[in-house]
C-alpha cells in the first residue's frame, strides 16, 4: 500500500536527522573531524558531503546519501585523525582484527 505524501515527507525529514552522521557501515565524528575533505574525495559513492559555515564559523564531513554507502572503507582508511569508523563489525560482533582495517 502506497504512503501518503505526507507521510512520505516526515519519513524523509526522519531520516535525514537520524543518518546525518552515519550510514550501515561507518560512523563519521564531526566533533574529531579536520575538514581535510579526503573522505568525501575518496569515496566512489558520493556518500559524504561537505558542511560550511558562514564566516568560517564551523565545517566538517558529514553524510548525505547513508543508503548509498557500500562499506568499502575508503574514508575509513583515508581520514588522517580517525575521524570515520568501521562500525559494521561491531554492530554484527565481528571485531576481529581483519574485518575493522
Ligand atoms: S565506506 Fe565506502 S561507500 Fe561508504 S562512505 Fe566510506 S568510502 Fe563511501
Ligand atoms: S577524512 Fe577525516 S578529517 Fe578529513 S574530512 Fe573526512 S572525516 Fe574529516
Amino acid at each position: 500500500m502506497l504512503k501518503s505524501t505526507k507521510e512520505n515527507q516526515s519519513i524523509s525529514f526522519h531520516n535525514t536527522i537520524a543518518w546525518r552522521n552515519q550510514t550501515r557501515f561507518i560512523w563519521l565524528d564531526t566533533i574529531r573531524c579536520e575538514s581535510c575533505w579526503s573522505c568525501v574525495e575518496v569515496c566512489p559513492n558520493n556518500v559524504i558531503g561537505k558542511i560550511i559555515l558562514p564566516f568560517g564559523l564551523h565545517k566538517h564531513a558529514h553524510i548525505d546519501y547513508a543508503e548509498q554507502c557500500t562499506g568499502c572503507k575508503k574514508c575509513v582508511r583515508e581520514c588522517p585523525v580517525e575521524a570515520v569508523t568501521y562500525t559494521y563489525c561491531l554492530s554484527n560482533h565481528k571485531e576481529t582484527q581483519s574485518c575493522n582495517k
